[in-house]
């Protein structure tokens, strides 16, 4: 779990704004959900065997006796929600979530423990054109923020019907080469096959590469729904790649399930992933509605952001380092306010804690400030303030409090330290 720190918070506004802007532009609307949950919600909505609720979850009892999770995803969360605030009563509604998530991982580079992803879950249409669009805004995301290097994965998992056939041609492949499995996929064979699909262990690759393939039992329906969706990603000009082998880590998933993935970010390859969840809002006590949605991770888009050399230079520096007196410390604070009133981007740091002009200088100097502004008693009998340019040898000017906000206005977009 990491501390975040000046200028890196500087980069995650960056590139929260940047996202929602993006959202924004498709109607999405923000929800925020509670950080704890029930921990039957995700074990009911993820999978009981899946990576997450196995190994995963950071769960505890509280005070009253109730089994609770920080939160590992945000999907279950929002489909609690909708079902208890009456969001589905609206088809279409499109929502969208960021915060800290929680799994109990092995922490490396782009994998922790406390970890932020940004999503988005649209509930109530079931048609390949929201898939399209929901593909599309995240390709955006990537088109925005002037990466390149991801790549689109794409598969469909069919129906409920269609997958449990599958499931059955699965356990009877992988119980002809039982002795092959290694210890976590002969678990997975009896609860959830699948799932052995993903599995990352190399000794288990070729025997992976030569099970069924689902397309070949893709239903008619299901197989209709892909076609139109590559369809529409064709028109949008947007490139992808069939991975008959994607199968998502989470239990929920039906039809249409993607990844965006870089070969820049080592092992931790996939940034951004998801898919169409039909079946979880009933299973979890709503009524039968469709819904799609994805999450990314934020510590890998800034991981990426950084490595393609793409996050732009931040100075959050003070423009303005105001230097007092005891005696004018009453009106200089006055003027502060009055300065941040008029000109609300202007960034003034008020020296604080007392000394001479010559320390307060030095301060002010350190601070990375462009100007110094003094008021001392002689400017406040005048009514003046004195303005030093630390950054240049331009003598230092006298202005009243008017003048100085007509000479500050123009400047301050352009004010770069
Ligand atoms: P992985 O295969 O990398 O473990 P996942 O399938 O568990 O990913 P999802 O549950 O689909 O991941 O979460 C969506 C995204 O959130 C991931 O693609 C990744 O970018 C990010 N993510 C997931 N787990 C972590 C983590 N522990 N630390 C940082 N980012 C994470
Ligand atoms: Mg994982």
């Amino acid at each position: 779990m990491n501390d975040l720190l000046p200028p890196h918070t500087h980069h995650w506004q960056y590139l929260e704004t940047k996202l929602q802007t993006i959202l924004e532009s498709y109607a999405y609307q923000e929800i925020r959900t509670p950080l704890l949950e029930a921990t039957e919600l995700f074990s009911r909505s993820i999978g009981e065997v899946t990576d997450i609720v196995e190994k995963e979850m950071f769960t505890f009892i509280d005070r009253n006796g109730d089994n609770l999770t920080l939160r590992p995803e945000g999907t279950a969360s929002c489909v609690r929600a909708a079902i208890e605030q009456g969001l589905l009563h609206t088809p279409g509604q499109r929502l969208w979530y960021k915060g800290p998530m929680f799994r109990h991982e092995r922490p490396q580079q782009g994998r922790y423990r406390q970890f932020h992803q940004l999503g988005a879950e649209v509930y109530g249409l079931k048609g390949p054109d929201i898939d399209a669009e929901i593909i599309a805004l995240t390709a955006r995301f990537w088109k925005t923020l002037g990466l390149d290097n991801l790549t689109l994965q794409l598969n469909s998992l069919g129906s409920k019907v269609t997958r449990d056939h599958y499931r059955q041609q699965l356990i009877t492949y992988f119980t002809q080469h039982l002795s092959q499995l290694d210890e976590d996929s002969q678990r997975r064979l009896k609860h959830n096959p699948l799932r052995i699909l993903d599995s990352k262990n190399p000794h288990l690759q070729t025997l992976i590469a030569q099970a069924p393939q689902f397309s070949d039992y893709l239903d008619d329906s299901s197989h209709t729904h892909f076609t139109e969706l590559t369809q529409l990603l064709t028109h949008l000009n947007i490139p992808y790649q069939v991975n008959p082998r994607l199968v998502r880590g989470l239990d929920y998933y039906n039809n249409t399930v993607f990844e965006w993935i870089t070969p820049d970010l080592g092992a931790q390859s996939t940034v951004c992933a998801g898919g169409r969840y039909d079946g979880l809002i009933e299973q979890l006590g709503g009524k039968p509605v469709p819904a799609i949605g994805f999450a990314l991770g934020m510590e890998r888009l800034l991981l990426l952001l950084t490595q393609q050399n793409k996050l732009p230079e931040f100075n959050k520096l003070p423009h303005i380092y105001l230097i007092l007196t005891e005696l004018t410390l009453s009106s200089g604070m006055h003027l502060a306010e009055t300065l941040r009133e008029i000109l609300p981007t202007l960034r003034i740091l008020t020296h604080c804690g007392g000394g001479n002009f010559k320390t307060q200088f030095k301060k002010a100097d350190k601070s990375g400030a462009r100007f110094a502004l003094i008021l001392g008693e002689d400017e406040i009998a005048q009514q003046q303030v004195t303005l030093k340019d630390l950054r240049s040898s331009q003598p230092q000017i006298t202005l009243n409090q008017t003048e100085l906000v007509a000479y500050l206005n123009p400047i301050l977009n352009q004010l770069t330290t």
